[in-house]
């Protein structure tokens, strides 16, 4: 795996100590180390939180009644 930005490898060992084990989310690194683009997991992850705030706005009681 490598950065599509500017090629660096992608740090995908980072482990520190007593922090292993908080969530699956927390394995791979949000961003770049080296030219500190978003990765396309990380652009993903907040395109979907975009869209359920948008969901839950179309749920809102204005548009209800
Ligand atoms: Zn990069």
């Amino acid at each position: 795996m490598q950065c599509s930005n500017c090629s660096a490898p992608i740090r995908g060992d980072y482990h520190v100590e007593g922090v292993f084990g908080l969530g699956d989310d927390d394995e791979s690194p949000a961003f770049c180390h080296s030219c500190g683009k978003t990765f396309p997991w990380t652009e993903r992850k907040i395109a979907s939180a975009v869209e359920l705030v948008e969901v839950g706005a179309d749920l809102s009681p204005e548009k209800l009644q």
